[in-house]
């Protein structure tokens, strides 16, 4: 494939920089913008990184990265975010979680946009869905099929805490090429999953994944109801 990559909005510390809350979008996003593209690089496919870092407001910025975009024939059109508004700097023990956006639910990028919800989701976040919006100023202008990724929030302890860069990257690769299909949507597969515990108390189950964590395996917590 030929993909467009960018992380959305200036740097952090120029104006139209991005949200901030316990981590900083701007910051996050070329982290995991950056991971995406190396990643895509190397199972093959072309990626133009188009992330814009010397925008003079938002408006230039989102002028710019239309642009950088637009000088290329592409598949897709990838935009890397982070969101706020979950006012939930504590944590309440439930993930707020990811969305992607698309110009139109019946268009080329929603099929990617709903794999990419699913294989973030099994990382353990909330899924938002794919969610239509014709405002938004880089789903409207781009020549390509265009997703924005709302990879979780800044301001949730719980998104914070189950957010690693690396794994975000993975996530979105992964719903981008149907490398692995965790998610859903994609073909059928069979996964084989490690488990390390079971838990009744939630607070056990985080303790479990801070011990993995620390010996430096990765590790996400997922819940299931039982009759
Ligand atoms: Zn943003």
């Amino acid at each position: 494939m030929k993909i467009n990559v960018h992380a959305g909005h200036n740097p952090d510390g120029k104006p139209g920089s991005g949200v901030t809350g316990l981590i900083r979008e701007s910051t996050e996003a070329r982290k995991v913008s950056a991971e995406v593209i190396r990643q895509l690089r190397q199972s093959g496919h072309t990626v133009y990184d188009c992330t814009v870092d010397n925008g003079s407001g938002q408006r230039d910025v989102l002028k710019k990265i239309v642009a950088a975009c637009n000088a290329h024939t592409v598949d897709l059109d990838v935009a890397i975010h982070f969101n706020a508004g979950a006012s939930d700097p504590a944590g309440n023990g439930r993930s707020t979680g990811t969305e992607a956006y698309v110009y139109r639910l019946t268009g080329g990028a929603a099929a990617y946009a709903k794999r990419v919800c699913g294989e973030i989701a099994g990382l353990g976040f909330t899924n938002r869905g794919v969610k239509a919006n014709q405002g938004l100023y880089v789903l409207k202008h781009t020549k390509a099929p265009a997703m924005l990724i709302e990879c979780c929030f800044v301001d949730d302890k719980d998104d914070v805490n189950l957010y690693r860069a690396e794994t975000m990257a993975t996530a979105i690769v992964n719903g981008i090429t149907g490398r692995v299909t965790g998610g859903s949507g994609g073909s059928e597969t069979t996964l084989y999953r490690v488990q390390a515990g079971t838990f009744r108390v939630r607070e056990n189950a985080i303790a479990m994944q801070s011990r993995l964590k620390e010996a430096g395996f990765e590790a996400v917590v997922t819940s299931e109801r039982q009759e």
